[in-house]
């Protein structure tokens, strides 16, 4: 564990306060559990509740649907907690920062009511289902259809990738409800796992990194869905998927500038430390000069990253500087992860070094979100 010293300028007292019980309560609940996590490739269902029980699955959800009514300040001290001990296995980011805000800003009383108390107290695990085998970037070629029934939808179709996937109870699903519609034949249709016949989970993918994370295929064979469990209103998918990704990508930057930090400080114990010809590693002016370039890179970053979270909080963040935030900010940790696990030399290559494992954790942030490439195309275009 290694914990920066200094706190970001959106950070308050009372965050202060927070991020010092959230430290706590994961000294106490992920160091001892999490290698057991990534062995088993899930977190304990038993710690999802207890995170529900401090308040940290939502806690920027308002208190009246159960949440502990804090901001994305909040959210972005948790996710930053977890950087600061390695931990990429507990998939809150998901559940409470993007699945708990769609039903937010989305669902009407009834549907807040019914589900995201469920989701703050970890009753139920959230997650959210758009990418496809045929399309993740671009989701406007989603094939799974939904074709209203009666009182239900009827849904067709497979998702891939999906974090939480073998956990989740609660699945905001992205369907066709028009397939001649383009853009606004998309709809967003919440699935309840356990009451819904036709849909199934495949097997936990196998991936190179966030070994702790159940990234699940999701099948839906005429699964039927109450009506009810419309998410807005049919053929608004795309624009609540467009107005709520900047929150999404940003929540990744932060994660990411954390990692980066988390990166630099390994490093920097590991070659004060080694001794290489004699002398400390950190005495040799190749190290002195990677470090400061690290360091350098991730103060510049942080800069970006805490302006774009404060535009955040008070409502002016723009979809295109979110979307620089998270393309710089997952471009950076991977070069200064690089370099870090190069000082780390043939260790650096172990899985028992958290740089090892943070080297394979980190490379996913310049894909998922949103490719990198995507994230240019939505800076240019608003150039
Ligand atoms: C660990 C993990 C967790 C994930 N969790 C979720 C989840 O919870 N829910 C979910 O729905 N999805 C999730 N995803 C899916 C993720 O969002 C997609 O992988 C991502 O959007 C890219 O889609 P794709 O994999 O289909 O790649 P493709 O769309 O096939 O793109 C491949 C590559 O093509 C390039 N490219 C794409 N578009 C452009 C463009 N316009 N211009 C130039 N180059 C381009 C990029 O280099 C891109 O990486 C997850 C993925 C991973 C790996």
């Amino acid at each position: 564990m290694s914990y920066p010293t200094r706190r970001p300028r959106w950070e308050n007292d009372d965050l202060s306060m927070f991020r010092d019980a959230v430290r706590r309560f994961f000294a106490a609940e992920i160091v001892p559990n999490d290698a057991r996590w990534m062995q088993q490739h899930h977190v304990d269902r038993s710690f999802w509740n207890k995170a529900g029980e401090m308040g940290l699955l939502c806690p920027s959800i308002p208190e009246a649907y159960g949440g502990s009514g804090g901001s994305f300040a909040h959210e972005a001290v948790v996710s930053e907690e977890l950087a600061y001990i390695g931990c990429s296995s507990f998939g809150q980011v998901v559940h409470g920062t993007i699945v708990a805000h769609y039903l937010l800003a989305y669902g009407n009383e009834g549907q807040k009511q019914r589900w995201l108390p469920k989701l703050c107290t970890g009753e139920m695990v959230g997650a959210i289902a758009m990418s496809e085998p045929a399309a993740g970037s671009d989701l406007q070629g989603i094939r799974t259809r939904a074709v209203r029934d009666g009182e239900h939808y009827v849904l067709n179709g497979s998702k891939i990738f999906i974090t939480n996937g073998s956990q989740a109870d609660l699945v905001i699903v992205v369907v066709k409800t028009d397939p001649d519609a383009g853009a606004k034949g998309v709809s967003l249709i919440v699935v309840e796992t356990a009451k819904t016949p036709g849909f199934s989970r495949g097997r936990v993918l196998d991936k190179i990194g966030l070994k702790g994370q159940d990234t699940s295929e999701l099948f839906f064979e005429d699964a039927r869905v109450p009506a009810e469990n419309l998410l807005g209103g049919e053929g608004y998918g795309f624009i609540q998927l467009m107005q709520q990704l900047p929150q999404e990508r940003l929540a990744i930057a932060v994660g990411a500038q954390a990692q980066m930090e988390y990166a630099i400080s390994l490093t920097l114990a590991h070659v004060k430390e080694r001794k290489v010809f004699g002398r400390a590693l950190m005495d040799m002016q190749n190290t002195r000069f990677k470090l400061a370039e690290c360091e350098t890179l991730s103060r510049v970053t942080r800069a970006f990253v805490d302006e774009c979270v404060e535009k955040h909080l008070g409502g002016n963040l723009s979809a295109s500087e979110a979307s620089m935030a998270k393309c710089w900010a997952t471009d950076q940790v991977c070069r200064v992860v690089d370099e870090c696990l190069q000082l780390h030399g043939g260790y650096g290559y172990m899985n028992e070094y958290p740089i090892a494992r943070l080297y394979a954790d980190v490379r996913v942030g310049r894909i998922y979100g949103g490719a990198n490439e995507v994230m240019k195309e939505l800076i240019a275009r608003a150039l």
